[in-house]
């Protein structure tokens, strides 16, 4: 890669960011698109973000990616935002366009949708009822972009039924609220079924929800990639469920960022699917 005096910078932010596998993609497309560009991996503390933001405003910055924990910080920083964004209350994208001014948008449920389309082809958010694990940031934005969808109910359960009820509240009457020991009432007659707790990472436990009580055609994703096969997943897969991994959410949420900063779709020659799996040791 070489850098020159037109190198567009772009990045994402996080703490901790390190481990971002964003770096790692983006530029495998960078170098294959032949743009002259370059992304990194920004470390940000809360209070000093949005001068981060602001300080790279109207330059040769293209935008930033955002990560936990300021996806409601970003939403904060911009001066616009998309629809999608302010439904899910959290921006996963930065664009900082040439007239100073800063888009936030959130592709994280571009990303979900096209992990099912790509990994549960023929699925359609319209056939049933989703439901939502967990009432954090991803599940409201996964709650959000279903409701997109035209899914006729959207069913959010969490362990802290009133977190599950606050996105309930803001999303309308298509979404409903259900505490964790009810989960099997949720998956009657579930089209499909959603991980969106932090349960199932490596190093945390496994989550304890009857998926037996699912619908044969019910197709269960997990957002939590690493191990790519979690235990969740493995239960569905091993009572016929269809299964949908969170490394494709991943991916499917960082195509749209790409054409974003640089107003083209990433070249498809790059398999960054391989290259995420090889980088992260799965
Ligand atoms: P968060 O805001 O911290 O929310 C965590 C959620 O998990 C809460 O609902 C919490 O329930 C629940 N939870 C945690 N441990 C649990 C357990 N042992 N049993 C039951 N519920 C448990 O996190 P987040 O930002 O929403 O992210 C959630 C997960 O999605 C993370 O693993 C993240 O890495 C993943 N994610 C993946 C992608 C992707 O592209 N694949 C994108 C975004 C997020 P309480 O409310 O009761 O505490």
């Amino acid at each position: 890669m070489t850098l020159t005096g037109r190198t567009r910078l772009a990045g994402v932010v996080g703490q901790p960011v390190a481990h971002s596998l964003s770096p790692v993609l983006h530029n495998a497309w960078i170098s294959a698109a032949g743009i002259d560009a370059v992304y990194v991996a920004l470390a940000a503390t809360e209070t000093g973000f949005p001068h981060l933001v602001e300080g790279l405003r109207g330059g040769s910055v293209a935008g930033l990616n955002v990560t936990l924990p300021f996806k409601t910080l970003a939403l904060a920083a911009a001066d616009e935002a998309t629809h999608r964004a302010r439904l899910a209350e959290a921006a996963n994208v930065l664009v900082f366009r040439p007239d100073g001014t800063i888009l936030a948008d959130n592709t994280d449920g571009l990303g979900l949708m096209a992990a099912f389309a790509g990994q549960a082809p023929g699925f359609d958010p319209e056939a049933g009822p989703v439901v939502i694990l967990g009432a954090g940031g991803a599940a409201q934005g996964a709650a959000a972009a279903f409701v997109e969808a035209g899914a006729p109910e959207v069913r959010v359960v969490n362990r802290t039924l009133a977190r599950a009820e606050a996105i309930a509240d803001r999303l309308g009457p298509s979404v409903t609220a259900l505490p964790m020991d009810r989960a099997a009432e949720a998956f009657d007659g579930a089209a499909a079924v959603v991980n969106a707790t932090s349960a199932g990472l490596a190093d945390s436990g496994a989550l304890d929800v009857p998926l037996d009580r699912t619908p044969a055609e019910c197709v269960v994703m997990d957002m939590v990639y690493k191990p790519l096969i979690t235990p969740f997943l493995a239960q569905a897969g091993g009572l016929g469920r269809r299964t949908v991994d969170g490394l494709a959410m991943l991916v499917g949420q960082a195509i749209p960022s790409f054409e974003a900063f640089y107003g083209q779709p990433p070249p498809a020659s790059v398999d960054v699917r391989a290259l995420a799996i090889q980088t992260l040791g799965l």
